[in-house]
């Protein structure tokens, strides 16, 4: 006869059944309390679990698929996933999706959330990529942190049916903490895990996970919100006029990505667009992902990098240098000596502020 050990049933030898192997899965981890929870409650029944994480490109600025940056700082999102899988005890993946999710995120399928926040596709698309690695690993089933009814567009009941369905992980697709308001997948049904050793979490109310994390001696963890950019207002103008003027026969980059975090915005009449940074930091990134776009900074006073995008015309250049020496240490009224750098070469050039009230005009 079967007998169950932390969940798991396993056939004794006596029974004339072989000893059943230890069921595998793989538990997306995204910093939170929720996905921290499921990975826990599910390795606690004797589940070998892997937690993964996914780079979208944009929780960090730099090249995707890195866990520091250049001067070898693991990037804030990577170190709270590292957090997380310690302490569900699960080990650690990243996974760069990054240049998929870049293609979807001008038109996803199921839309935007409050911002430009696609919720619904990039819960599919890592989904997506969650189930291929399962498939490598030879796994039973993948583990996330939702619960049922808790957030407006991503997390209600027909999101998640949408997401299982879309993603291709129906029936593999176990959310612990919610798992006794919903149907039962293929590795509850087999008896690889216990299912009345799930939950029944359900709604907008965080007191139940609260409780669990106490039981469990979880004291740290992140609040639930925060870390995406695409949820942020001021993105989401930057990233609407982006949109807005974007080819549609062209590739977008993780070079269009950094620059949309970056800086102060302006877009021209002709079209074309002005960056000009605000930090040592800015300027440093800015210029890293400069492409092919024209390039200012001051000669001879400290002040901020520039760029001009195409279509590149006098008018731009002229709009371009000057903001660029309004935003530079120089006295009002002096007129600023600038280093411009186009795929031409470089030109020594000078110019005088621009007025606040035209740079406004303009301002993205
Ligand atoms: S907030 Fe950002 S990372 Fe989270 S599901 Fe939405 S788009 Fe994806």
């Amino acid at each position: 006869m079967p007998f169950f050990f932390m969940g798991i049933k396993i056939f004794s030898a006596e029974s004339g059944s072989k000893m059943q192997r230890v069921p595998k899965a793989l538990a997306l981890l995204s910093g939170g309390l929720d996905s921290l929870l499921a990975a826990r409650v599910v390795r606690d029944l004797g589940v070998d679990v892997t937690g993964v994480t996914f780079d979208s490109g944009f929780f960090h600025l730099g090249a995707p698929g890195t866990r520091t940056d250049a001067a070898g700082s693991v990037h804030p999102w990577v170190a709270r996933a590292e957090n997380v899988a310690a302490q569900a005890g699960v080990p650690l993946e990243i996974i760069d999706v990054s240049r998929d999710y870049l293609s979807m995120l001008l038109h996803p399928p199921h839309g935007y959330g409050a911002h430009v926040n696609p919720c619904i596709d990039c819960k599919i698309l890592f989904l997506r990529r969650a189930r291929q690695r399962l498939l490598e690993l030879g796994g039973d089933f993948i583990i996330t942190g939702e619960v049922a009814g808790q957030r407006p567009m991503s997390q209600n009941r027909s999101a998640l049916d949408v997401i299982e369905r879309f993603s291709g992980c129906q029936d593999i697709l176990l959310r612990p903490l919610s798992a006794l308001c919903l149907a039962p997948i293929r590795a509850e049904r087999e008896g690889l895990i216990a299912r009345e050793r799930l939950l029944g979490f359900s709604g907008r109310t965080r007191k139940p996970q609260m409780a669990l994390a106490e039981k469990l001696g979880i004291v740290e963890y992140a609040q639930p919100a925060g870390g995406c950019v695409l949820a942020e207002a001021h993105f989401a103008g930057r990233f609407a006029d982006f949109r807005k003027h974007w080819e549609a026969d062209k590739k977008i980059g993780h070079e269009d990505i950094t620059r949309l975090r970056l800086g102060r915005h302006f877009r021209l009449a002709s079209g074309a667009k002005v960056i000009v940074g605000r930090s040592e930091s800015e300027n440093d990134w800015l210029e890293q992902a400069r492409g092919e776009w024209g390039m200012a900074f001051p000669q001879t006073c400290k002040g901020p990098v520039g760029l001009l995008s195409h279509p590149e015309d006098a008018a731009g250049r002229e709009f371009l240098w000057r903001a660029v020496a309004r935003y530079s240490d120089a006295p009002r009224g002096e007129v600023v000596a600038l280093e411009w750098h186009t795929t031409d070469g470089l030109q020594i050039v000078s110019a005088s502020a621009l007025s606040e009230e035209t740079l406004l005009a303009v301002r993205i």
